[in-house]
């Protein structure tokens, strides 16, 4: 090394900063549409439309009759680290599916994203950046809620469009995606429309808002998601310690499947991937299920925001408890409890 080679240190501009950050939150157009839909939920919006085309590389479309967002703030929405969701002292404390400020200025940096907004009794506008570059605010006629449009996903990171798969995986991911929060959500409307080519678009996902009470919405949402057999072939569980709760449907063994892919586990309102949940679940079927059999379940932990860290990835798909003992205990004595009584049910039944 010679002195005079030596890289100077220079602050990165705002683009470059965005295109990183994007890296995290934006693996593929799954995770666009995951923010987006996100995003629609915390606005309020009762009814949420997705329009693919291309498996998401060339178009994604939210539309959303959530609250909106006033036009003097549009450009804020795409600054980094803004956010209406928290205000930065209590990050203990999160009841939105938000709270980084980073999605939509990630998605301006590696496509071109038009958002355009109304809140209600003023007029709605619109806003545009591509690959980071922001036009100025114009008007837009529409309802109130949101549209936001995302164009040629990646297109300013040619490295990570070369890692996307076929259309058809892409638009699966997609629709798992959606699907996943369509469960946490009983009360919204979700459709999913493949918009590829030209014509009308073929709805590929479709669940109406489900009213009455938790187990009965829950009951609803699941069989329009994961099917009627599912439903008749679970148990309700309803079970509480210690500040923390565990809601929603368990299948029986007799329902078990070759994999992990009908296991939906939920913190919060929160689609997860936890280990120690997903551990917790095979403690609970370790004595109903051979190892090679996977349980289908839709699980729900709810609990105060302080007893548990959503802030571990930006991806947000992981979670801490701070008592993850606690935690494993209830799902593995209410999982059980509710597998020996049905079990016991269905035994006596044949017996009389
Ligand atoms: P975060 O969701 O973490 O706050 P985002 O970058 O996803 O960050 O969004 C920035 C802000 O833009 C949000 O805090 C919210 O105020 C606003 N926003 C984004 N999408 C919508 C929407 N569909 N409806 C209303 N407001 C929205
Ligand atoms: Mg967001």
């Amino acid at each position: 090394h010679t002195p005079n080679m030596r890289p100077v240190i220079r602050q990165l501009d705002d683009a470059a900063i965005n295109r990183i950050a994007a890296g995290e939150v934006v693996e593929r157009p799954a995770s666009a549409v995951k923010e987006l839909v996100e995003n629609a939920i915390d606005a309020g919006a009762r009814r949420i439309s997705i329009d693919i085309a291309d498996g998401g590389k060339t178009l994604i479309r939210v539309t959303d009759d959530g609250w909106g967002i006033p036009q003097d703030e549009l450009p804020l929405a795409l600054s980094r680290h803004a956010t209406s969701k928290i205000d930065g002292s209590d990050l203990l404390n999160i009841h939105s599916f938000g709270f980084r400020g980073e999605a939509l200025p990630s998605l301006g940096a590696v496509g071109r994203l038009t958002i355009q907004s109304r809140v209600s009794g003023a007029e709605g506008s619109e806003l545009s950046v591509s690959g980071g570059r922001v036009e100025p605010v114009k008007p837009a006629a529409i309802n109130t809620g949101t549209i936001v449009t995302l164009r040629d996903l990646f297109f300013a990171t040619p490295a990570r469009l070369k890692f996307l798969r076929t259309d058809r995986a892409e638009m699966q991911a997609i629709s798992d995606v959606v699907k996943r929060l369509a469960m946490a959500e009983p009360s919204v409307g979700f459709t999913l429309r493949d918009v590829s080519g030209d014509g009308e678009g073929r709805v590929t996902f479709r669940a109406d808002a489900v009213t009455g009470d938790l187990f009965d919405a829950l009951r609803g949402r699941l069989g329009q998601v994961m099917g009627a057999e599912f439903v008749d072939n679970a148990i309700a569980v309803d079970a509480e310690r210690e500040g923390f709760r565990l809601t929603g449907y368990a299948g029986l063994p007799t329902y078990s499947r070759g994999s992990a892919v009908a296991q939906h586990l939920f913190v919060n309102g929160r689609p997860v991937r936890d280990k120690l949940l997903i551990g917790a679940l095979r403690g609970a079927y370790a004595d109903f299920l051979s190892r090679d059999r996977h349980p289908a379940v839709a699980l729900f932990v709810d609990c105060a925001p302080d007893k548990v860290d959503v802030n571990v990835h930006p991806a947000k798909s992981d979670v801490r408890f701070r008592d993850p003992g606690l935690v494993r205990g209830l799902i593995v004595s209410a999982l059980r409890h509710a597998l020996a009584d049905a079990g016991h049910r269905a035994s006596t039944t044949v017996a009389g």
